[in-house]
């Protein structure tokens, strides 16, 4: 019952906090414009988006397969591969690989934030730092996400400037948005080389090739994978699609409903780096990193492929388009869900995380107004999966 009212006061409080509702409008307005023109510039992307819901239809149907085959692609890349059956799983298994009074530069991963990753490195005697600049803003402020792809969605210019100026002992005002940037770039640009161990999670990987495809604008998961030593990626067993082929529909149409015509960056990972120009003898860790390891999780996806209606939370994107179109999102931002959002987010709260409580407040807050859906590239049901959702927990409680 103390979830529900601590929920309930949670969210009234951000409704109307005023900062969260410019921030939010702010970003809308942006999202709704860059959305548009991406789509008027390549109109073939919601045809193409059509056969991306197939593609992640039958992924979702054969997962097992497809972790097994992309297990087998990096291992014969010279990477080292792992299925882990839980969130404790993975974490033991990362665990295990970094070891402890490590530096770790990482990218933004939801299923890093799902098994609450970064928390249990630094518990681990390590230190974390985020690269991706809305979580190192919010890692920094001790705040946590809010958005699948703006993490800082709700924090205004003004608060960066007073954080940064606090972290450089210099006065940084909140309207010079790029001397902001650049402060952040000088504050992480030697952690990369610093580092031990580089992370990062993907947002598609064709099982064929046991290639990982990551997406991004800034640069930092090209320096976080790049430039240390190791390179660990956890990537949830609903990112896997048969070909590399399938994989390259899957981003374009995730950067598409993003807002943009292109990624700045589209990195292809498939193993550790390699050399055979001495004499043509292969040899791994040449300037990239010597070792590489993926880390699949389950965690209760393969359960969830087995319910008719509630799969649906699987074939997401996190494009996080429908975050923006959701009324409820645009005045209470992340605090109108849990490690994942929204109507969407009560699914994976209820099934994945196993926060059913936060579920159902969740699942009651969602208005079921479709506008997600609509938006939604892959065409997600929310409201029929909401009503599926309430109809189990009603059927569970009686039960109980
Ligand atoms: S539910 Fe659909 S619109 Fe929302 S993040 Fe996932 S793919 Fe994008």
């Amino acid at each position: 019952m103390s979830v529900f009212r601590n929920y309930k006061k949670e969210i009234m409080g951000a409704a109307h906090n005023e900062r969260i509702r410019t921030a939010l409008s702010r970003a809308v307005k942006s999202y709704r414009a860059n959305v548009d023109s991406a789509l008027k510039a390549f109109p073939h992307t919601v045809k193409l988006a059509e056969e991306v819901r197939e593609i992640k239809e039958r992924a979702i149907s054969e997962m097992e397969r497809l972790t097994a085959r992309a297990c087998e692609a990096i291992e014969s890349n010279k990477g080292k591969a792992y299925i882990a059956r839980t969130a404790e799983e993975a974490l033991k298994v990362i665990s295990d690989l970094v070891g402890t009074g490590k530096v770790v530069v990482k990218g933004k991963s939801m299923t890093g934030e799902e098994i609450g990753l970064r928390e249990h490195l630094e518990e681990w005697g390590n230190e974390v730092y985020e690269t991706d600049l809305g979580e190192f803003i919010i890692q920094k402020l001790g705040s946590r996400p809010m958005h699948i792809l703006s993490p800082a969605v709700h924090v205004p210019r003004e608060d960066v400037a007073r954080l940064f100026s606090e972290m450089t002992g210099q006065e940084l005002p909140p309207d010079d948005i790029e001397a902001l940037v650049a402060t952040a770039r000088q504050l992480l640009r030697e952690k990369y080389f610093l580092a031990d161990v580089g992370m990062s999670g993907a947002n598609v990987v064709a099982a064929e090739t046991g290639s990982l495809f990551l997406i991004e604008n800034e640069g930092n998961i090209r320096l976080a994978t790049g430039a240390p030593p190791v390179h660990i990626a956890l990537v949830g067993m609903e990112k896997l699609v048969p070909t590399f082929s399938d994989a390259c529909k899957v981003a374009e149409v995730t950067w598409r409903y993003a807002g943009y015509t292109m990624p700045k960056y589209l990195s292809v990972v498939s193993g550790p780096s390699a050399t055979g120009d001495i004499e043509k003898v292969i040899t791994y860790g040449a300037h990239g990193p010597r070792e590489f390891h993926a880390i699949f999780l389950d965690a209760g996806r393969t359960e969830l492929a087995k319910h008719p209606v509630l799969r649906q939370a699987l074939y997401c994107l996190r494009c996080g388009g429908c975050l923006y179109e959701c009324p409820v999102f645009a005045v209470t931002a992340g605090h109108f869900g849990d490690k994942y959002f929204a109507g969407n987010g009560a699914v994976w709260s209820a099934m994945i995380t196993g926060n059913r409580e936060k579920a159902a407040a969740l699942a009651y807050t969602c208005l079921t107004c479709a506008r997600c859906r609509i938006r939604c590239p892959v065409g997600i049901d929310t409201p029929e999966m909401m009503v599926e959702l309430k109809r189990l927990m009603v059927e569970g409680a009686a039960h109980e």
